[in-house]
């Protein structure tokens, strides 16, 4: 198959490299990324969308290549002078040239943009690809807040944003529930609902299903979409061999009821023939074989193919094979 539209869908540091192999895959299409933004937070009275940014940047070539999040070449004056003011919140890193894209905006929410025209704006600096679109998922606002145990507070338990939980807190904490907040007021903008009507391919990347994924599909008008277009919709692990690769998604999964497994999550999304599932194909890393049977009994294919993203044109192998394979 040479798929001439293709939207994806993806969180930050692992959907930014995933759909960098997109590209590598499939040079002439183009590709529509409809991005989570249920990590939106706001600090120091700036507007953060942090795997917005972290698209950007890593689109734009501007990302930390060792981090893989934040700018290349940065430097943490700000936060300096902010730590002498005694100002909190001090655990979240903001670094100077990124205090930048804040800036611009936190500028343009008051002007009274949307974020899909903010994303639009700030993308002519780093998107050089006319055929590649980066697109939040919605223009409402939605926040991944999480419910922890806290032996300290009278209840027991602590509601916390997502970002402190993971940032301030390295998702140590155990987590008794995990609330989109906002999220039944969220409705897919028009510019996402095309994208996904018109694709001929939809890719689920591996990014973090409880909290870069699971958002988006909490979207009005996401699940839907999937589940009616013609395109094949295909979706990949993020989990490889019992554990995702970065982030906490092992920390979260339990919380929804889902296993660790990269079987597990595939159930999870579901067949596009069972009700409520999304996905027509399934794909799982080497190390994830015996998982196969189990998602084949739930009547979904599944592939196995090595499943890590160490450069674009490793990424796009599998994303190749991938395709292949639903088609
Ligand atoms: P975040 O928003 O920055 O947390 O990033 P995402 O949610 O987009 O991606 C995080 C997920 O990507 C994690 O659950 C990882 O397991 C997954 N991931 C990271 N690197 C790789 C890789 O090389 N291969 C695969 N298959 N998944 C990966
Ligand atoms: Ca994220």
């Amino acid at each position: 198959m040479n798929p001439r539209r293709i939207a994806v869908l993806a969180g930050g540091v692992g959907g930014s490299r995933f759909v960098r192999g997109v590209r590598a895959a499939y040079p002439d299409a183009r590709i529509d990324v409809i991005v989570n933004t249920a990590d939106d937070v706001t600090l120091h009275g700036l507007r953060i969308c942090p795997d917005i940014d972290t698209m950007l940047y890593a689109l734009g070539d501007g990302i930390d290549p060792d981090k893989g999040w934040g700018r290349a070449d940065e430097t943490w004056s700000i936060m300096a002078e902010l730590k002498d003011y005694r100002v909190e919140p001090t655990w979240f890193a903001l670094g100077d040239r990124d205090i930048a894209t804040h800036l611009v905006r936190t500028q343009l929410v008051a002007a009274g943009a949307t974020s899909t025209e903010i994303t639009a704006a700030l993308a002519t600096r780093w998107i050089t690809d006319p055929a590649l679109h980066v697109l939040p998922m919605t223009d409402g606002r939605v926040e991944t807040h999480v419910v922890v145990v806290d032996p300290d507070a009278p209840s027991g338990r602590r509601a916390m944003h997502f970002q402190e939980f993971w940032v301030r807190h390295h998702a140590e904490p155990e987590v008794l529930d995990i609330v989109q907040v906002g999220i039944d007021d969220a409705t897919a903008t028009q510019e996402v609902s095309e994208a996904l009507t018109a694709a001929d391919l939809v890719l689920v990347g591996p990014s973090n299903p409880v909290v870069s994924i699971g958002p988006i599909l909490a979207t009005r008008g996401v699940r839907p979409a999937l589940r009616a277009t013609p395109a094949r919709v295909i979706g990949f692990s993020g989990i490889l061999g019992g554990s995702p690769v970065l982030g906490m998604a092992h920390r979260l999964l339990p919380a929804i009821g889902v296993e660790v497994t990269a079987g597990a999550v595939g159930r999870h999304y579901g067949t596009r023939r069972s009700p409520g599932g999304i996905l027509d194909a399934w794909v799982v890393d080497s190390r994830d074989e015996a998982e196969v049977v189990g998602v084949e009994r739930a009547g979904l294919p599944t592939l196995v193919v090595p499943l890590l993203m160490t450069s674009p044109e490793a990424t796009a192998e599998f994303i190749r094979a991938g395709v292949e394979f639903a088609s």
